[in-house]
């Protein structure tokens, strides 16, 4: 199977789109990676007929389970062989470093994995009968499935929705994010190189406005799971809601992580500089709001306002890189102009603040880690996601006023507790409006728990088993023992 460079994936065929082309640039040199060709409006709907057929043929649906799963298997191995191609290309296309993209190249083979599993072993349900009658209730795909990702993490994000909505029966149309087109254009390839039959995975780049829109107001479309800004999720419930189709949205957060004075405070201190800064802070799970008991605070943001100084910016291939660039410049500029407004507005800089001087780096979209004091927890560098390396620190008194402030976002995506007193922690975890706390930890993900947020961090969960059932409707059906 040849692939011509970054075209789109339709109905097992490589084609190009019409809506031109985007520019793929690499964020840690400034140099051009390759054009991107972009799906139009007749390409959406070229896709979207491909997928119907593929699913209406039922020919996916109805092979039996553990055959389904033996395809997703040569998936994740595929992924999982290639994990060093992969990462390689999200490298390039958003800056993450190097052993991050391969961990994450290996978290997608590993999701295959789970949802192949999941997929010959979960169990339909009989119900109770009330009656000389079978009763019992089964799930079925929607149908076409679009699954729309961000640029952070790319092969996460589409491994966690493409796996489980293939193993529930649907056909998928993949819509990637402008600026990382190409690990999804990849897992479109090995899909089809495992045995996957053309059509139920097309991956169509483009732009959001154009390709997604037009996907997600397609009459043909069934169900939309999106992980992205909540402005955008919004926009696309909005169309969902009009259509009376469901959506899974998995949207920003602005995650609070609380430091008790009882605390080990090493390990916090360390789990705070690791949950903001990997990734330069680009994920939806940051805890970009840290929360320290008073009588510890100066203490904990002196050890990491030392630590994001010491934190090693490079490009992201070296080896030893901790951090590298921002995933694009425009994004860069953003981060920027919002700490300038927060330190025009009094903010102390404990930290970073600024593009690091290093030479190898000026070519690049660099950010440093930068720490923020002196500010009200209602200030807009508080309130809004930055999406960057970018600590706001405050210090709280009592737990009443700890959860006031914590709760005070308009996001609920993640929170992080350090504390040695279990029944406080239990608390304050009940208390937190968040869709996942973790307890002396921070960042711990596993494909078998439920993700997602809480307000407008989103709507519904994916991972677990909840997460295929995320892409099925159910059915139920009786049937007369009396004949
Ligand atoms: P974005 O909302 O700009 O774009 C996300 C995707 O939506 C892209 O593929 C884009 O092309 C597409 N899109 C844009 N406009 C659209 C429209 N009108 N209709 C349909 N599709 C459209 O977000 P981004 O800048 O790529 O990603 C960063 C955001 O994603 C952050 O807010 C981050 O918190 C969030 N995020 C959330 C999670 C999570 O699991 N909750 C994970 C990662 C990122």
């Amino acid at each position: 199977m040849n692939k011509p460079p970054h075209a789109m994936l339709v109905n097992g065929e490589w084609l190009h789109g019409e809506d031109g082309t985007l520019v793929s640039q690499n964020p840690a040199t400034g140099e051009i990676n390759h054009e991107i060709s972009c799906a139009g409006v007749n390409d959406v709907a070229h896709a979207v007929a491909t997928a119907r057929t593929a699913a209406e043929s039922r020919a996916w649906v109805t092979l039996l389970p553990h055959q389904r799963a033996a395809i997703l298997h040569r998936i994740s191995d595929l992924l999982q062989n290639n994990a060093q191609h992969f990462a390689h290309l999200q490298m390039i296309e958003n800056g993450k470093v190097m052993s991050e993209c391969v961990a994450q190249a290996k978290s997608a083979a590993a999701t295959f994995r789970y949802f192949a599993a999941a997929c010959e072993t979960v169990d339909e349900d009989l119900t109770p009968a009330r009656g000389n009658y079978l009763s019992m209730s089964t799930h079925e795909p929607y149908g076409v499935v679009v699954a729309i990702t961000p640029w952070n993490s790319p092969m996460t994000m589409e491994a966690q929705k493409v796996a489980p909505a293939l193993a529930a029966g649907n056909a998928v149309i993949l819509k990637p994010a402008e600026i990382t087109s190409s690990t999804a254009l990849e897992l479109g390839r090995i899909a089809l190189e495992a045995g996957l039959p053309p059509g139920l995975l097309n991956v169509l780049p483009g732009k959001g406005g154009v390709t997604g829109s037009a996907l997600v107001s397609h009459p043909d479309v069934k169900m939309v799971s999106f992980t992205g800004g909540t402005e955008t999720g919004k926009r696309i419930a909005q169309i969902a809601a009009s259509r009376m189709i469901p959506v899974a949205l998995e949207l920003g957060g602005k995650s609070p992580h609380i430091v008790f004075d009882d605390a080990n405070l090493d390990a916090a201190i360390k789990a705070v500089a690791a949950g903001i800064f990997e990734g330069s802070g680009q994920s939806c799970i940051a805890g970009s709001r840290l929360f320290v008991q008073r009588s510890v605070f100066g203490k904990v943001v002196d050890a990491l306002s030392e630590i994001a100084r010491s934190i090693k910016v490079a490009l992201p291939h070296m080896n030893g890189a901790e951090m590298g660039p921002i995933a694009s410049f425009a994004h860069r500029d953003k981060i920027e102009s919002m700490v300038q407004e927060a330190r025009d507005a009094g903010a102390e800089i404990l930290a970073g603040g600024s593009r690091p001087t290093a030479q190898e780096l000026a070519q690049g979209a660099f950010y440093l880690p930068t720490v923020i004091s002196g500010i009200d927890n209602r200030a807009s560098i508080a309130q809004r996601e930055i999406f960057g390396p970018v600590l706001c620190v405050f210090p709280f008194d009592d737990e009443e006023d700890l959860l006031q402030q914590a709760n005070d976002s308009p996001y609920g995506l993640a929170a992080g507790i350090w504390t040695r007193d279990f029944p406080r922690a239990w608390r304050v975890a009940r208390g937190l409006q968040a869709g996942t706390v973790w307890i002396n930890t921070y960042k711990q993900l596993s494909i078998s728990t439920p993700f997602g947020g809480y307000k407008e961090s989103g709507l519904g969960r994916e991972k677990g088993i909840a997460g295929l059932r995320l892409y099925q409707q159910r059915k139920s059906v009786y049937v007369g023992l009396d004949v």
